[in-house]
């Protein structure tokens, strides 16, 4: 027997999109369905339990300034904070951690148990629709209606998880897939990819011998993601490296043909930067040997997870050749590795809220647009719940410039270009990564979670005084020159008359060098205002350089243009812009093979017709 529900907004999936996106609903005041195949395991980690990193922890601190939940879990069940990068300039220190997985999984769910939400564990297989809009899901048993909703499934859409020569229908390891889904979505007009994704064995924490590695210890001074978290003094658990050696290669090299990852027998595509470890004996043939990260699953878990020796090969060969590592020659697997394939909707069919363009009040975002990890998946769930709300609310979008998030700059990424492999964050993706820096994520977004009611007052008032602060430092230190005596005071090598910003600027100077002419403040304003100061001529540049591009961003495209009537731009041109149909210029600046000159001839014929009317 069928019941029917009726929802504001319901969010289909229980990982790191759906999560945020029913958490952002809820939180603007909407009845909000989270429904999920599975809700023991909402908030899986299905790969290494660790959260940020390079590239990545610019989102979790984004994700964090607009109200989200994902860094300020990791703050409470991290057992091994790290900050990366920190020999580099500030644009690339990225926070990594490293969780307690259970803990983790059971914090979200105790946040989604106490936010109000309706939580459902029903595996959805379809889609309702009524003419060209979205209106709800439908399980075996049960309808629900809704206003909007958010598709976040993962690599659940006809998932099928290879073991060697073994092959089965899955989610994700013990999970079972969700093709009904897929092939309504298809019904629907959709078009979708297939992907693949694989991770390593678990094995037994006394089973493995950690006296031989390297250990790698957790910052002693750590830094946090989230602006809730107060006091902060977490475990400092470390963690392991080892190696796999000629022994290890040789087994792999011997049992190739075993790899369905190598041979073909996926026809997906998979993570180019996160290859399996048959990938990269096949791919670097002279390496000797590749690192192996030896990371607990939490404080008291008795396993330990393998970074870098992902593998699809048959469990008794990734047994042989785990034997063969330092360290590991004891090791007991708990959890085979074992690779993934899955379907995923190509995103150029997205707006930039997460729309879908075909049909109305349906948002997707995580995995299900095609990228891979925790905090991409986040981020965009994050987003599509705002957007989800504001639709039904009858409000503005909420669409973030590549030039003001890291947010901005995947979400522009995926519905313009579109991704042809798993689509991961890195730095290098933002044009203007000294000004999105971690630090000063809260600055950047901060003000849009509360527009949204998805940051407290007193947070934002926080952030204000913060940003204040840093204001007034550096006017001080502008407007402080030396003299002679001061210089010899400082034990520097300068001209008297110079201001202390200058001074900063140098290499050799650092905040500390000068704190005695600052008074007290606290390390997060210290640390930016210095970041400010010694690359103060290239944030400038950077800004410049941002007014150019937001020229180009503030040009709209109604939506149904035509391209047909621009003569001059080729059919080739006209193809690939009616089929992305970008909302700015800017935007179709970045389709590729959209040349300079196209940009160009379409600002000219904009130009004439706005002339004309
Ligand atoms: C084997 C494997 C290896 C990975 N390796 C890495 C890695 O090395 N690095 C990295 O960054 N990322 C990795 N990932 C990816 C990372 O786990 C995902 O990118 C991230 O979890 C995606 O989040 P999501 O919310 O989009 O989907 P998921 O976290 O997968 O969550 C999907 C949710 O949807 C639910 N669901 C699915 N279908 C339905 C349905 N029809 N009805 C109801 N509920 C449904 C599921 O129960 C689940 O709760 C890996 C994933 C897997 C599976």
């Amino acid at each position: 027997m069928t019941s029917i529900s009726m929802y504001d907004v319901i969010v289909v999936g229980g990982g790191h999109a759906g999560i945020e996106a029913a958490f952002a609903a809820r939180r603007m005041g909407c009845n909000t369905l989270l429904i999920t195949s599975n809700v023991q395991r909402i908030g899986e980690l299905p790969c290494n339990p660790a959260i940020g990193g390079i590239g990545k922890s610019q989102l979790v601190f984004e994700i964090d300034a607009l109200g989200g939940i994902q860094g300020w879990i990791t703050d409470r069940c991290g057992i091994h904070f790290k900050m990366l990068n920190k020999s580099k300039g500030p644009a690339v220190w990225s926070l990594r951690a490293q969780v307690d997985k259970k803990r983790y999984m059971e914090s979200i769910k105790d946040v989604v148990l106490k936010s109000g939400l309706s939580l459902v564990e029903e595996l959805v297989t379809d889609i309702i629709t009524e003419g060209k809009r979205v209106i709800g899901i439908r399980t075996k048993k049960n309808e629900y209606l809704s206003k909007a909703t958010v598709l976040t499934t993962g690599t659940f859409l006809s998932g099928i998880i290879h073991i060697g020569t073994k092959r089965f229908p899955a989610g994700r390891y013990g999970e079972p897939p969700a093709s009904g889904l897929s092939d309504s979505l298809k019904k629907l007009g959709f078009t979708l990819g297939r992907l693949k994704t694989g991770t390593s064995a678990r094995v037994k924490r006394e089973s493995v011998d950690t006296e031989g590695m390297i250990v790698q210890k957790p910052d002693e001074h750590p830094a946090h993601f989230s602006h809730w978290t107060e006091k902060f003094d977490p475990p400092r658990v470390s963690c392991y490296i080892t190696h796999t050696t000629e022994a290890t290669h040789k087994i792999i090299y011997e049992n190739l043909e075993m790899s369905p990852w190598i041979k073909g027998k996926i026809k997906a595509t998979g993570v180019r930067y996160c290859p399996s470890i048959e990938d990269k004996l096949v791919k670097f043939p002279d390496k000797k040997s590749h690192h192996v990260f030896v990371e607990p699953n939490g404080l008291e878990s008795d396993i330990f997870y393998l970074g870098g020796v992902s593998t699809s090969l048959p469990e008794e060969i990734q047994l042989d050749f785990l034997h063969t590592i330092p360290g590991l020659d004891k090791a007991e697997i708990t959890q085979p590795g074992y690779a993934i394939e899955y379907d995923f909707v190509l995103p150029t069919q997205l707006y930039p809220t997460l729309e879908t363009k075909l049909l109305e009040n349906l948002f997707l975002a995580g995995q299900i647009n095609g990228t891979s990890g925790y905090e991409e998946a986040a981020a965009q769930g994050i987003m599509a719940g705002i957007n989800a709300v504001l639709k039904l609310k009858d409000k503005a979008p909420f669409i973030l410039p590549r030039s003001s998030a890291y947010i901005g700059v995947l979400i522009d990424d995926l519905v313009t270009k579109g991704t042809k492999e798993p689509y991961r964050m890195f730095t290098s993706r933002a044009e203007h990564r000294l000004l999105l820096r971690q630090d000063n994520a809260d600055g950047r977004l901060m003000e849009y979670g509360r527009s949204f009611n998805l940051v407290e007052e007193k947070a934002y008032k926080a952030m204000e005084a913060k940003k204040e602060t840093v204001h007034q430092v550096i006017e001080r230190l502008k407007s402080t020159y030396l003299g002679e005596k001061d210089i010899v005071g400082l034990g520097i090598d300068a001209e008297p008359g110079l201001s202390l910003f200058t001074i900063l600027k140098r290499p050799e100077v650092n905040i500390e060098t000068i704190r005695q002419f600052i008074g007290n403040i606290s390390e997060r304003v210290a640390e930016e205002v210095q970041i400010l100061a010694k690359y103060d001529g290239y944030i400038k540049k950077e800004e410049e350089k941002i007014k150019r591009y937001r020229e180009l961003e503030g040009w709209k495209i109604p939506e149904d243009f035509d391209y047909g009537m621009v003569r001059s731009l080729s059919n080739e041109t006209k193809d690939k812009l009616s089929s992305v149909r970008p909302l700015t210029l800017g935007q179709a600046s970045r389709i590729p093979g959209i040349r300079p000159n196209d940009i160009i001839l379409l600002s000219i014929w904009f130009k004439r017709c706005s002339a004309r009317l």
